[in-house]
């Protein structure tokens, strides 16, 4: 799933790619990926990409600088920027890949894609990002907040960590693999309570939030569009990882079941040697 960092880059190569650049169409495959009805698809068309942002997650084009289609990749869902497209065809409505295909004057383009059979890619065409439910309620960015608005915030949640990192109203921008990364930088356990973290530790997990998520931008800001992959992140310590070496102590990383996915941790970094108990395994054995 792409997170803050893939997000960000995506926006970056947009910037760069984009703007300045007139839209001839916007064509949606995928009837359902379109969460909005008014303002039409075809209200984009003769608008120039005047920017593009991120909200947490949420990638937004901004058309004219008073229109946006925000999009929200969800888990199997990426952009792939097109120099050229096959056909000048609209798209036709279908199973396939394609939910969205933004053609721009020069010809080029992109196409916002989706992996499986699950269909959780969203986009919203609005004339203000905040009329998008997902983007209103986003907490303060994970990248940008100080030190103590990250505290605030990540006391306001009473509960395990890993979740409370990963509500997009307490803080925005962090998933799966990025926290599991930023939890192993900070030597915290992802159970470890909210309300217990001592100042230091929350001090702690806030420098290694922007360490991560800093590092993980200028490694996919260093790539080039066409390598830019959600799936084949670089760099990463624990996530993804199970049985493999903790790069930083070399002990073997596990994975412990949590929501409805799963974490990986090192057990001597991050819990005092103990591997985590897995409830949904240990209730299974049971
Ligand atoms: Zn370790």
């Amino acid at each position: 799933m792409p997170e803050l960092p893939e997000v960000e880059a995506l926006a970056g190569y947009l910037r760069q790619r984009a703007v300045g650049r007139r839209v001839d169409r916007l064509e949606v495959a995928a009837i359902n990926a379109l969460k909005t009805y008014e303002p039409a698809p075809a209200a984009a068309a003769g608008r120039t990409v005047t920017d593009a942002r991120r909200h947490g997650k949420f990638l937004d084009l901004v058309l004219d600088d008073d229109l946006h289609l925000v999009v929200h990749l969800a888990r199997a869902g990426w952009l792939h920027y097109r120099e050229s497209f096959p056909s000048a065809l609209p798209l036709r409505p279908g199973k396939g890949p394609i939910a969205v295909r933004v053609r721009l004057d020069d010809g080029s383009g992109f196409d916002l894609t989706e992996a499986g059979t699950q269909k959780k890619l969203a986009a919203y065409l609005v004339t203000d990002p905040a009329a998008v439910p997902g983007v209103a309620k986003l907490g303060p960015d994970a990248l940008a907040a100080d030190l103590p608005t990250f505290a605030e915030r990540v006391r306001s949640r009473r509960g395990q960590v890993k979740g409370v990192l990963t509500d997009q109203a307490v803080l925005a921008g962090v998933g799966n693999a990025y926290s599991d990364e930023i939890l192993h930088a900070a030597k915290l356990s992802p159970f470890a309570l909210t309300d217990r973290l001592t100042d230091e530790q929350v001090a702690d997990l806030h420098a290694a939030t922007r360490r991560v998520l800093g590092d993980a931008v200028s490694r996919s800001l260093g790539q080039k569009a066409a390598e830019l992959k959600s799936e084949k992140r670089s760099g990463l310590t624990v996530h993804a990882r199970t049985g493999l070496p903790c790069p930083a102590c070399g002990d073997t990383v596990r994975e412990v079941s949590f929501a409805d996915s799963s974490l990986q941790y090192c057990p001597t970094c991050q819990t005092g040697g103990k591997p985590l108990a897995d409830r949904r395994l240990s209730r299974i054995i049971r």
